[in-house]
């Protein structure tokens, strides 16, 4: 509706810079808008000899920045719909943060950084790992929706859609290649995905692409980190795929702990940096 009203506005202002609105006004013989009283044309001289050439007047330039105003909103439109399959998460923004949102603040610190990080040579995603409800799915499209009004394209899926995708695709490569290339890639609900040997190579393959292109992602989880750490340190073969998974995930996000007390965030923290540590960090 919103785009139907920008529509009607343009249309008007087209109206009040027709031809018929215009006037000479004979002291300089040059035409003039009747709206605005600028002119429309200006003399300018070559070689000694003069010429009449077309200008806009601020009814003109109001109009260009109505029509720009207008693609752009639906360029951003159209960007949103690619990156969101549900139309109610167009909605989740920082501006809705009434402040109980749990982490926001630090959530838009990195939204707001995004573009100036991703002009150094290693920029990072972040891992938004607690429980259920926590608001880390609300956050991460805050993170999306931020970009998007910034002309940033982003996707925000999760592995199941993924999965469920894959099986109907019929352009892998381009399908992955999507996947590789957006600026920002929200993967969410990780971890909720069936664990087939076949999901573990394509989560695998997702976020390797990500970490080698050097390009960032968000992943929201209900895996406690604990979880993550206690798996980068087994030995036992059936935490084997989980283990490449993992490792690839933390050695490009940075994690943010939801709903956890002080104690465990300290202690994932030190856990973070031991493993930084261990990777030569
Ligand atoms: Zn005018």
């Amino acid at each position: 509706m919103e785009d139907m009203k920008d529509i009607g506005s343009i249309f008007d202002s087209m109206r009040i810079v027709s031809g018929e609105d215009t006037e000479d006004t004979g002291s300089n013989g040059v035409r003039h808008c009747r709206v605005c009283g600028e002119p429309l044309e200006t003399i300018f001289e070559v070689s000694g000899r003069k010429f009449k050439g077309a200008i806009r007047c601020a009814c003109m330039r109001e109009r260009d920045h109505e029509a720009y105003q207008y693609e752009l909103a639906c360029r951003r439109n159209e960007m949103r719909k690619k990156c969101f399959r549900n139309k109610q998460l167009y909605a989740y923004n920082f501006k809705n943060d009434n402040g109980k949102a749990e982490k926001l603040s630090k959530v838009r610190n990195y939204a707001e950084q995004f573009e100036e990080m991703m002009k150094g040579k290693d920029p990072y995603g972040l891992l938004l790992s607690g429980g259920v409800g926590s608001g880390k799915s609300f956050a991460a499209c805050c993170v999306c929706n931020y970009l998007l009004d910034h002309d940033i394209s982003c996707i925000f899926t999760d592995f199941t859609k993924i999965l469920s995708d894959l099986q109907n695709c019929e352009d892998l490569e381009t399908y992955f290649r999507r996947l590789k290339n957006t600026p920002l890639l929200v993967l969410d609900d990780f971890g909720a995905q069936r664990g087939t040997s076949y999901a573990d190579e394509t989560v695998f393959r997702v976020i390797n692409d990500r970490i080698e292109t050097k390009k960032p992602m968000i992943l929201t989880t209900n895996i406690p980190m604990k979880e993550f750490y206690r798996v980068l340190e087994s030995d036992n073969s059936e935490d084997i795929p989980a283990k490449r998974i993992y490792s690839r995930i933390l050695s490009g996000c940075i994690p943010v702990v939801y709903n956890g007390p002080d104690l465990r965030r300290l202690v994932a923290e030190e856990n973070r940096n031991r493993f930084a540590e261990s990777l030569g960090l």
